[in-house]
C-alpha cells in the first residue's frame, strides 16, 4: 500500500513538475489532474480485466492482475471460488452417496416436493408401483397411485399409520401386498416409503391357521377325555364298563401325545442346524427299520381273519454302490418310515405295498413306496405336505394320524437336499418317491483285507 501511494505521489509530482515547466502554475495543476486521471484509468482497466476474468473464467485460471490491490482481490476471489467449487463437489458426492444408499434400500423410497410431485424414486418403489423414471418423474403421486385406499389416505392427511395397497404385479391368484406410509419432512416435503408385506401377511395367516388347527386337534380328544372322566366320577359303572372307558381314554391320551410329539419334532427341525455330510448310515439298515415298522403296523391294523398286507422290500444284498446315505439317521428313518407306514395305514388289508431303492444315472438314489390303496385325487396332491391337511380325516384319525406326518417328511427331506414326488391314480394306488442328491450318497466302505480273520 505504501508503495502504491508513493508511486501515485511521485507520478503526481512528476506530472506537476512537467506541467509547471511547460505552462507555469496552471500547467502544474493540469499535470496533477492528468496524473490522477492516468492512475484512475490504469486502475479501472485492471479492475475491468478482473471483472471480465471473473465473468468468463471463474476460478479456472490465474487472475489477470498478479500484483497490487486488484491482484490481491483476484487471488482472494479465486481462492474463495475454489473453496465453493470444492464444497459443491463434496455436496454432490454426498448427495450421490445418499441416493445410492436409498437405491440399495430393500424398501421403496419416493421423494415428494411440497406439491406432492415425485422428485426421485428408487428401483424398489418403481417395482412396487410400476413407475418409470422417464415418464413419471415430476408427476403428482396421487395421479399415479390411484388405489382408493391410498387416495383416501392422502385426503385424510393422517400419516401416523401405514396404508396397504395391492402391488403392481398383484393378481387374484398371487396377491402382492404393499404397505405404504408418508413421512412429512422439511418445508412441506414428504418421503413415501413402501414395503412388500406379502410374505409377512402369509406367514401371519399361516401362524393363525396353525394355532387354530392345533387348538382344534387338542380340543377334540380333550373333550372326549373330560366327558369320560365325568362319567367315571358320577355314574355307577360295572368293572367291564370302567375298563372300556379307560381304554378309550388311553386312546385319546395317546392321540394327544402323538400330536405333541409331532409338533415338537417340527419345531426341532425348524430350529436345528442342517445335517452335515459326516454321519453316514447304511441304506440297508434304514430299509430294515422301515420294514419292521410297516410289518408291526400292518399286524396292528389288520382285523382278525382279514388277509394281511403284502409287503415287498428290497432283499438284503451285498451291494456297495451308493449304499450309504449322509445325514441325520433318526430324521431319515422317521421320514422314510412315515411314507411306508402311511402306505400301510391307507391301504386296506390284503393290499400290496412295494418299497424300492434305486441308484440314478446322476449318482443320486431314489426311494419309492408304491401302494394299491385308495389313491389320491389330483387336486389334493399339491397340498398333502401342508400341516394338518387330510383328505380322509376319520381314516387318518382311526389309524393314529396327526396330519403332520408329510409336513415332517417334507422338512426332513429339504434339510437333506432331497425332493418328494407324489403320483397317484384314484382307485388304483399311490407312489411316494424321494430323490436323494449324489452328494449325500457314497459307496459302502470295503472291508479291510484280513479284518475278518483278525
Ligand atoms: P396323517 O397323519 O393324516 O396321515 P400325513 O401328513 O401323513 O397325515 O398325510 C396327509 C394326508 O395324505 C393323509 O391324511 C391322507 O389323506 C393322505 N395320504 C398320505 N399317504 C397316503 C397314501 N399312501 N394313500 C392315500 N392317501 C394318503
Amino acid at each position: 500500500m505504501f508503495w502504491r501511494i508513493s508511486i501515485f505521489a511521485l507520478l503526481q509530482l512528476g506530472c506537476a513538475a512537467a506541467g509547471w515547466r511547460l505552462l507555469g502554475p496552471w500547467g502544474a495543476a493540469g499535470g496533477v489532474a492528468i496524473a490522477a486521471w492516468l492512475a484512475f484509468g490504469w486502475e479501472s482497466w485492471r479492475g475491468l480485466r478482473v471483472i471480465r476474468w471473473l465473468r468468463e473464467d471463474g476460478a479456472a485460471s490465474a487472475g489477470p492482475a498478479p500484483h497490487g490491490l486488484w491482484g490481491e482481490a483476484s487471488a482472494r476471489m479465486r481462492r474463495r471460488l475454489r473453496q465453493q467449487e470444492q464444497q459443491v463437489v463434496a455436496s454432490e458426492q454426498r448427495l450421490h452417496e445418499l441416493l445410492a444408499a436409498l437405491q440399495a434400500s430393500p424398501n421403496g423410497v419416493v421423494l415428494l416436493d411440497a406439491q406432492g410431485h415425485m422428485e426421485w424414486f428408487n428401483q424398489t418403489a418403481a417395482q412396487h408401483f410400476g413407475l418409470d423414471a422417464g415418464r413419471d418423474l415430476r408427476q403428482q403421486v396421487g395421479n399415479l397411485l390411484r388405489e382408493p385406499a391410498f387416495s383416501a389416505y392422502l385426503a385424510a392427511q393422517d400419516f401416523a399409520h401405514d396404508v396397504v395397497v395391492p402391488g403392481r404385479d398383484s393378481t387374484p391368484a398371487r396377491p402382492v401386498r404393499i404397505a405404504v406410509r408418508l413421512h412429512p419432512y422439511g418445508d412441506g416435503r414428504q418421503l413415501l416409503l413402501s414395503r412388500d408385506i406379502t410374505a409377512l401377511e402369509q406367514a401371519e395367516a399361516m401362524r393363525r391357521d396353525f394355532v387354530a388347527n392345533v387348538s382344534h386337534e387338542i380340543r377334540t380328544p380333550l373333550t372326549v377325555l373330560v366327558g369320560f372322566i365325568e362319567t367315571l366320577r358320577t355314574m355307577p359303572l360295572t368293572s367291564e364298563e370302567r375298563d372300556r372307558y379307560l381304554k378309550l381314554m388311553a386312546q385319546q391320551a395317546d392321540r394327544m401325545q402323538h400330536l405333541v410329539q409331532d409338533l415338537l419334532t417340527l419345531s426341532r427341525l425348524e430350529g436345528s442346524p442342517l445335517p452335515g455330510l459326516d454321519e453316514w448310515t447304511p441304506v440297508q439298515a434304514l430299509l430294515r427299520h422301515c420294514e419292521a415298522d410297516a410289518r408291526a403296523l400292518s399286524v396292528l391294523l389288520t382285523p382278525a381273519g382279514a388277509p394281511p398286507h403284502v409287503l415287498r422290500f428290497p432283499a438284503d444284498a451285498p451291494q456297495r454302490s451308493r449304499s450309504e446315505l449322509a445325514g441325520d439317521a433318526a430324521e431319515l428313518h422317521s421320514a422314510l418310515s412315515n411314507l411306508v407306514t402311511n402306505a400301510v395305514r391307507y391301504t386296506p388289508p390284503g393290499g400290496r405295498i412295494t418299497v424300492q431303492w434305486q441308484t440314478l444315472p446322476d449318482g443320486g438314489a431314489r426311494f419309492a413306496v408304491q401302494d394299491t390303496g385308495p389313491g389320491i385325487a389330483a387336486e389334493h396332491l399339491p397340498r398333502l405336505t401342508e400341516r394338518f391337511y387330510r383328505i380322509d380325516r376319520s381314516r387318518s384319525r382311526d389309524t393314529g394320524g396327526t396330519g403332520l406326518g408329510l409336513a415332517i417328511v417334507k422338512h426332513v427331506l429339504q434339510r437333506h437336499g432331497a425332493t418328494l414326488q407324489i403320483a397317484s391314480v384314484p382307485g388304483q394306488g399311490s407312489v411316494f418317491s424321494v430323490d436323494f442328491p449324489a452328494s449325500r450318497l457314497r459307496d459302502a466302505a470295503l472291508p479291510r483285507p484280513g479284518a475278518a480273520s483278525a
